[in-house]
C-alpha cells in the first residue's frame, strides 16, 4: 500500500485520511553543500525522513517541495525564494489539506538557518490561529539529540551521515576536503534580514572522514522519527 498522495486514487486518499488524518509536507532547496554532497541534500534528506515517517505512522505523504528562503544564497548552485512567496505557497497548501480533511499537518523543512525556520513557523502559526487543524512545523533536528548533540549542521557530520544512511550513492567522500574555497555566484540579494553568506574559505570544524558514517546517520534518522511520531500522537489527542 502506498503512502504517497501522488500514487493514490481519490478513494484511496479518502480512505487513508479517514483512517489516519495526518499529512506530511516536506520542503528543502537546492543549496551548496560543499564538494562531497549533492545540491539537493536538504530536500533529499527530508524526503527520506518523511517517507520513513509515513511508512511508520500511516500518514499521507505529499510530493516533495523545493522552496525556501536564504540560505547560502551567494554560493553557486543555491536557489532561494522570497519570504512572502514561501509563506504564501505553504499557507495555500494548508488550505487545501485542511479542506481535504487533514487534522494534523507535519510540515518539515530540511533546509534551515534561523530565517527558514522563522518563515515556516510563521506560516504555520498564522494558519493555525484561524483554523482547527494542528500543524507541526519544524526542521528535522528540533527536539532531538544524538550522542548529546543536536543533529544540525551544514554539510557537516550529521548531514553527511544522514546522507550516507539515506542515499549513499550520492555521497562523494573522494571529493571531500576539510577546507575548501566557497564558489560565489553573485553578490548578496536583498532579503528582509540583511543576511549575507560566508565567503572565501569554508572550514569544517571536524574531519568528516573520521566523524561521519552511515551508522551515526541511521541513529539520527531513528531519533528524529521517534520524536516526530510522538509529536503526531500528541497533536492527534488535541484535535
Ligand atoms: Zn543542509
Amino acid at each position: 500500500m502506498t503512502h504517497k498522495a501522488e500514487e493514490m486514487t481519490p478513494s484511496e486518499l479518502r480512505a487513508a485520511l479517514e483512517r489516519y488524518p495526518v499529512v506530511i509536507l516536506a520542503t528543502g532547496i537546492l543549496e551548496w553543500h560543499a564538494d562531497h554532497l549533492p545540491l539537493g541534500l536538504d530536500a533529499l534528506k527530508i524526503r527520506g525522513i518523511a517517507e520513513r515517517l509515513a511508512e511508520r505512522t500511516g500518514a499521507v505523504l505529499l510530493p516533495q517541495q523545493w522552496l525556501g528562503v536564504v540560505g547560502y544564497d551567494e554560493m553557486f548552485g543555491t536557489i532561494t525564494f522570497s519570504k512572502e512567496t514561501v509563506k504564501r505557497v505553504f499557507k495555500e497548501f494548508f488550505v487545501n489539506l485542511d479542506l481535504m480533511g487533514a487534522k494534523v499537518i507535519v510540515f518539515l523543512t530540511g533546509h534551515y538557518g534561523p530565517y527558514q525556520v522563522e518563515t515556516v513557523k510563521e506560516a504555520a502559526a498564522e494558519y493555525e490561529a484561524a483554523r482547527d487543524v494542528r500543524i507541526i512545523a519544524q526542521p528535522e533536528y528540533e527536539g532531538v539529540t544524538v550522542d548529546g548533540r543536536e543533529p544540525c549542521d551544514h554539510a557537516g557530520t550529521f548531514e553527511t551521515s544522514m546522507a550516507m544512511a539515506l542515499f549513499p550513492e550520492l555521497v562523494r567522500m573522494e571529493e571531500y576536503t576539510q577546507e575548501l574555497e566557497i564558489p560565489t555566484q553573485h553578490p548578496p540579494r536583498p532579503n528582509p534580514w540583511g543576511y549575507e553568506s560566508p565567503r572565501g574559505t569554508w572550514r569544517f570544524p571536524e574531519d568528516l572522514r573520521e566523524t561521519a558514517g552511515a551508522e551515526l546517520g541511521e541513529r539520527a534518522v531513528q531519533a528524529i522519527l521517534d520524536h516526530l511520531a510522538a509529536r503526531i500522537e500528541e497533536e492527534l489527542h488535541r484535535v
